[in-house]
Formats: structure tokens, sequence, C-alpha cells
């Protein structure tokens, strides 16, 4: 399958038309943005890594009966998806507190929950991606009372999974952010991607940042963590 017009540049990914109207192939770029797009940054081969964590984390996720977009890696960088009608949600999952979460309720990082929480963000850059609750989802006919409940239901059930998933390799999933569409059928179906640029991840020992927090805070081991990620991954997964 082969790239043809360029459908969208985004922040980390070039997403490609093809010859069939119902696939995208995804170019994973090396570049990295924080703060709404204000903090820029790179590193060579990030793009590689996140593809290809992104890619074993669908597969292991399908495994446990999750439908996603994932069809097939091209390459190290490039991925063949299902062409999904995106839903302009943000849906966050927190294990644990971090990131916005502690500025807006000013409390400290580490907490954590009883039970996992969720929350949405209208994806909209102009607006700076607001905070939505699902009232104001439906009122906005971003999606349904019904749909609203489908992606919540979706997005615990992602988190139970990528729990576990993390937990193999000796990472804790503090929080993490998941994009949904319409497959062609119209079912609700995983989108985007999860990597350490979507996710925090903490090492369960040393409870070491292993995510994009490290290029947030500037904590010095931007690349080196990924590649600490992609490697355990590898480790765990051979065959994958
Ligand atoms: N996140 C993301 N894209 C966004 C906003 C958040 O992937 O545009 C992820 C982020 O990496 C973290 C989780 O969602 O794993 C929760 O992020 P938070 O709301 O704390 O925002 P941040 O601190 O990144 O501004």
């Amino acid at each position: 399958m082969e790239k043809l017009d360029l459908l969208y540049v985004g922040k980390a990914k070039k997403v490609f038309k093809t010859e069939d109207e119902n696939l995208c192939i995804f170019e994973y770029k090396d570049d990295a943005t924080a703060f709404n797009g204000e903090k820029k940054g790179s590193f060579d081969g990030k793009g590689i890594i996140n593809n290809q964590i992104a890619n074993i984390i669908f597969k292991l996720l399908e495994q446990d009966g999750i439908k996603t977009h994932f069809i097939k890696e091209l390459s190290k960088r490039e991925t063949l998806v299902k062409k999904v009608d995106i839903i302009p949600l943000e849906v966050i999952v927190r294990n644990i507190s971090a990131g916005s979460f502690c500025k807006r309720y000013g409390i400290k990082e580490g907490i954590i929950f009883d039970t996992p929480t969720l929350e949405f963000s209208y994806k909209e850059d102009s607006l700076g991606d607001p905070l939505i609750n699902d009232y104001h989802a439906v009122a906005l006919k971003i999606a349904t009372r019904e749909q609203i409940e489908e992606i919540t239901e979706l997005a615990f059930k992602i988190n139970e999974s990528l729990i576990k998933i993390f937990d193999n390799i000796g990472i804790r999933l503090v929080d993490f952010k998941i994009e949904v569409g319409f497959d062609k059928d119209k079912n609700i179906i995983l989108s985007d991607e999860i990597s350490p640029d979507t996710c925090r991840l903490w090492d369960k020992e040393t409870n070491k940042k292993l995510d994009k927090d490290q290029f947030r805070l500037e904590l010095g081991e931007f690349a080196s963590v990924y590649n600490e990620v992609y490697g355990r991954f590898l480790e765990k997964y051979p065959n994958i």
C-alpha cells in the first residue's frame, strides 16, 4: 500500500490517503510539542520508537478484545490504519494524580485514586483543548449520550488492559489520553496513538518518569527513557 495525498499534518504524525478510501497511512515524526504547542523539541528516532511502541500496544489491546484502527506496520515509521471519523474529544483516564489534574485542584503528584477517573477535553487547538463535561459534549453535538457512555466504558476497559500491559514491563500507568472515532461501519474504535507521548509511565521500583514529562519538565533523559520503554517491550514481547 502506497502513500498518496497528505491528508493531515499533526504535531507528531503525518496522515496520508491510500488507494483504499477506508485506509490511511500514519508516518510518525521526530517532533514533540507540549503546553498546547508552545514548547517544541525532538530527538532523532522518536517517531520510529513511538510507531513501534504504539503498534505493540495496539496488538496487545486487540488480543484483549479491544477494537483498534491498527492494520499493519509498513516500516519502522509507517503504519497502515483504518480511516476513522475522529470524535473531537481527548479522553483522559487517570489512576494517579499528575500534570494538569494537580495544577487544577492544587494537589500533589502521586496520589493513588481509589477508582480511576475520566475526563474529556474538546479537541480544538484554537481554544486550547478546553476541559468539557459530558452534558456539554452532548449539547455541542460532539457525541450522543449513548456514544459518550460507550466511549467511557471503552476508555476504562482500555485502562484495565494497559495497566496489565505496562505492569508486565515494570511500569506503573499513571494516566493516558486516547482518541476514538467511527470506522466505516460506524463502530466506535480506538484510533490515534498510545505511546510515551500520550501516557504518564513511572518505573514501578524507582518511580522514574519514563514518558514525555522528561521533555515537558526538562529532566534531561527524553530520548533515553523512550528507548528504555521500547527495549522493555521488545524484551517482554519479542515475537509480537
Ligand atoms: N495528553 C496527551 N495529549 C494532550 C493532553 C494530554 O497525550 O493534548 C496526555 C498526557 O501525556 C498525560 C495525560 O494525557 O499522559 C493527562 O495529561 P494532563 O491533562 O495532565 O495534561 P498535561 O499535564 O499534559 O498538560
